[in-house]
């Protein structure tokens, strides 16, 4: 025999589920050795009647048992609010590759193989019993055991389960596919809205967004809701996501008829984080409803915010990866691949409607100077610094790029050449002009502008290029710090 376990800091009350008197009499021993307390069921119709008057910290069932099996145990008391928080551990058969998915569908918090893991049956029951939020008090008699119980009472709670499923299963469906059709934020929580909005009038429902421009609220509502509950709607919203107020809220009203007969009685407010893990919380759904709504519906709301916070982290980190592809590092601008390609889609516009276009090469003069005598490190400052004078420089039309070390591409729509020597002039005084900081008050940098403009069908970026450059070779030729072209 082993060592008796060293003593536990408090012990556990386990609802054993088994109809294998042995099986259950081998799970008593090893709890009861570890100094914890058991209550026992035969199956899970007995497990229901044992919840009825107790309120034990986890339940530790088998799965296969007459009457009602764990799976369905498991599914009843995940499916009532009651019961939801109660861990259930699941102990499977060996080799039961359809047990184990089943018992990992059936919302069951951990499962174990029979004969395998039983020697840590006892410490996954402990830590789930201790995990935070398991609160013994917490839990409620089932609904199933509140009613007549029996053999019917069983089959048409198993039956509102599995319709239950099928709703979230078609919410989290129906949510996850607006991103296959949809990648933009705003139009994604707009169909997320659609879709919740049914369950919700004639309340309202919005969500208040945090995204890289800052906070944004959009919702729709109910003819019967005030300006007060909106206001008040939009202070809890503004409140979960640690704001003062939020600024932007675009308000709809709901556009079915039917709903604008009906008012909104006895109402309560939800405020769901749509947060996933490893995330911050970005989104935050404000649901105003009636109650008998929220009680019926909850369960599909705390859903929905699920799926719209997979979503906006989806579109979050497609952004991101987007931004991190398109730009340059050092100085935020455009890179050099991407500069050119939206040359590319400009000069389309350009022969579709014969509107005028001109671009600029610039090169920093003597940067090999600034790097030699105050480092690299500096250099980068430096280059970083001109790069957000020039685009303060340009106009909103204008494309600003970084197409090699220190030498940069800014395209003008709509701009003939006397048009882009002004821009360029200016670019280049602004630049001399100013002090930089990390560099001695007395050191300028300057620039070597090379301008070209398109001149039709037959003219290629590359050509278009091309000529830029020579001009910027003749800039520099002619002694730097000038616009030729
Ligand atoms: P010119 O007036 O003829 O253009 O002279 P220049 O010194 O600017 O030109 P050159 O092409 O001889 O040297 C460019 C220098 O730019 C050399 C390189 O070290 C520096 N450079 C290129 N990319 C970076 C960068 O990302 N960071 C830093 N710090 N320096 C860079
Ligand atoms: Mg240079
Ligand atoms: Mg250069």
């Amino acid at each position: 025999m082993t060592s008796p376990p060293s003593p536990n800091p408090r012990p556990i009350q386990v609802l054993l589920v088994d109809d294998n008197p042995i099986q259950l009499s081998l799970l008593r021993h090893l709890f009861q050795r570890h100094g914890h307390l058991t209550l026992e069921a035969r199956n899970g119709a007995e497990a229901l009647l044992v919840l009825a008057t107790e309120f034990p910290d986890v339940v530790v069932s088998d799965c296969v048992m007459p009457l009602l099996d764990g799976y369905q145990l498991c599914r009843l008391l995940k499916d009532d609010r009651a019961t939801r928080h109660l861990p259930v551990l699941l102990l499977t058969a060996q080799g039961g590759g359809l047990s184990r998915f089943w018992a990992k569908t059936c919302g069951a918090d951990r499962f174990l193989v029979k004969g395998r893991d039983l020697d840590h049956v006892v410490e996954v029951a402990e830590s789930l019993a201790r995990q935070p939020g398991n609160n013994r008090r917490s839990h409620q008699v089932p609904r199933l055991a509140q009613e007549n119980f029996g053999v019917d009472a069983i089959q048409r709670q198993l039956a509102q389960a599995l319709e239950q499923r099928l709703i979230e299963t078609a919410m989290r469906d129906s949510i996850g596919r607006l991103y296959t059709v949809e990648h933009d934020t705003a139009k994604l929580i707009q169909g997320f809205m659609e879709i919740l909005q049914e369950l919700v009038l004639p309340g309202a429902l919005a969500v208040a967004y945090v995204g890289e421009e800052g906070a944004w609220c959009s919702g729709v509502h109910g003819a019967s809701v005030s300006a007060e509950n909106r206001a008040a709607l939009e202070a809890s919203l503004a409140r979960q996501l640690a704001m003062e107020n939020l600024q932007d809220c675009h308000w709809h009203p709901a556009s079915d008829p039917d709903e604008r007969r009906r008012s909104l009685r006895d109402p309560t407010t939800l405020v769901l984080a749509t947060a996933t893990p490893g995330y911050p919380v970005a989104g935050v759904v404000g649901i105003l409803t009636e109650r008998r709504s929220a009680d019926e519906y909850e369960r599909l709301f705390e859903i929905a915010a699920e799926e719209l916070g997979r979503l906006l982290s989806l579109e979050d980190s497609r952004l991101r990866l987007y931004h991190q592809a398109i730009r340059d590092p050092l100085t935020g601008l455009y890179n050099r691949r991407h500069i050119l390609d939206m040359l590319s889609v400009e000069l389309d516009q350009c022969l579709r409607f014969g509107q005028p276009l001109s671009l600029m090469v610039v090169d920093l003069d003597h940067f090999k100077l600034v790097n030699d005598r105050f480092g690299h490190a500096t250099g980068d400052q430096v280059l970083s610094v001109v790069a957000q004078r020039m685009a303060f420089g340009l106009r909103k039309v204008d494309q600003l790029g970084r197409i090699g070390g220190e030498e940069f591409l800014a395209f003008c729509p709509q701009t003939d050449l006397d048009g882009a020597r002004a821009l360029a002039e200016r670019l280049r005084e602004v630049v001399s002009a100013e002090i930089i900081p990390g560099l001695p008050d007395s050191s300028r940098v300057t620039l070597s502008i090379g301008l070209a403009t398109w001149c039709g069908p037959e003219d290629v970026p590359e050509q278009l290029l091309a000529r830029a450059d020579r001009n910027l070779y003749q800039a520099k030729a002619q002694g730097r710090n000038r616009v030729e072209g």
